[in-house]
């Protein structure tokens, strides 16, 4: 048994003093104020700084110099995992972008081993197309955007994987497929959508649960013409995935956006390139050189290619940028994700939850984190 304690607490509401946390194995076993945790525990001092459940990023594409479509790999994916977790990422889902079909199959193949492998931190995967619609494939390659062929919808058979977000054009997908996906359990999200207002709400009815990255790539809110965006903040139960890198969306918009939904529906994601969390600032994505300039990830032609962005900085911008409130942002960054993918075990310190946690100093930094209550050593 271990206890945690000699610092603050967010247990997913609020921040207390004067509490630790239990920790037996992989759980937490109870919340107790501090005199009386049993003599038996090792104690593990949190020196002042703050404790929080563990960042959950449902759209990592790589980090710390690796690619997840260049090698689609178990080893790219733990190399993946490493990184971000120095950043505070407790949990994430592998996020594969359109490409063929092959390497396409290859990546559900190498996330099934990783998840039997115990990849720490990889609760799944994400595939973001390549079931899009190409006029708005943003640094997507218009040469693989497709409706799904035979091979495809063999891939989509074996889904999911651990927890399995699909981001896909709801106008583009073939009848039957979105309640498909979902009735196997796979969430089903909408993006790089030309859909308009009607379309995307046909879409919701269908089972889309939430938006990738809303905003970009998708149809606009304006008078008359309410959108994929319009939808998505009109429809309570929809989530939405956020970029907040300060480049992706204007403060404001998010702000705006923030406002409009329900408590629990925004989340942040990083939709992170390799040079996100420690990687270089150039790479390769399918043959095409992509550049890190001012803090944003572009193409030749300047179209944004994900982000250079960990859920830490994500989190210290939306309090910074964004005016939330530390308790919300936190929330953003672990439970409402979480709640977005069904997983119950997870973004809350509380008794029979997962001890996956970050710890955080005053100035937001990552000084140490846990998955399944063993630390990363940091
Ligand atoms: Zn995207």
């Amino acid at each position: 048994m271990k206890a945690f304690s000699g610092g603050k607490l967010f247990d997913g509401e609020a921040i207390q003093d004067g509490m630790a946390v239990l920790v037996d194995g992989a759980r937490i076993v109870a919340l107790l104020p501090e005199k009386e945790i049993p003599a038996s525990a090792a104690r593990i001092a949190l020196d002042g700084r703050l404790l929080a459940p563990g960042f959950i990023d449902l759209q990592v594409n790589g980090g710390g110099g690796v690619l997840f479509n260049a090698t689609p790999t178990v080893d790219a994916i733990r190399a993946i995992g490493r990184a971000h977790r120095v950043c505070g990422t407790t949990g994430f889902l592998v996020t594969f972008i359109t490409d063929a079909t092959e390497k396409m199959a290859a990546a559900v193949a190498a996330t099934r081993e990783a998840l039997k492998a115990g990849v720490p931190g990889l609760l799944g995967l994400h595939l973001e197309g390549p079931f899009l619609n190409p006029a708005k494939r943003g640094i997507h390659d218009a040469r693989h955007i497709r409706t799904p062929n035979q091979a495809d919808l063999a891939i989509l058979a074996e889904l999911p994987v651990g927890c399995t977000l699909v981001t896909l054009a709801p106008e583009r997908a073939p009848e039957g497929l979105i309640e498909t996906l979902t009735k196997a359990g796979v969430v089903v999200a909408a993006g790089h959508t030309d859909a308009d207002y009607d379309q995307a709400v046909a879409g919701f009815r269908k089972g889309v649960a939430g938006v990738t990255h809303l905003f970009n790539a998708m149809t606009p809110l304006t008078s008359r013409a309410p959108g994929m965006v319009g939808a998505a903040l009109d429809h309570g139960p929809a989530w939405c995935g956020l970029i907040v890198d300060g480049h992706h969306v204007h403060a404001a918009s998010l702000r705006v956006a923030i406002t409009a939904k329900p408590r629990g529906t925004m989340i942040l994601v990083t939709d992170a390139m390799p040079p996100a969390a420690g990687g270089r600032a150039r790479f390769d994505l399918g043959g095409r050189p992509i550049r890190a300039e001012g803090g944003r990830l572009v193409g030749a032609d300047g179209t944004l290619a994900g982000a250079d962005l960990d859920m830490a900085r994500a989190v210290a911008n939306a309090v910074d940028l964004l005016g939330l409130r530390l308790e919300e942002a936190l929330r953003m960054a672990s439970l409402y994700p979480a709640q977005a993918m069904g997983v119950r075990d997870r973004g809350r310190i509380a008794p029979g939850q997962r001890a996956d946690f970050v710890l955080l100093d005053d100035r937001l930094r990552v000084t140490q984190t846990w998955i399944g209550g063993e630390t990363d050593g940091a």
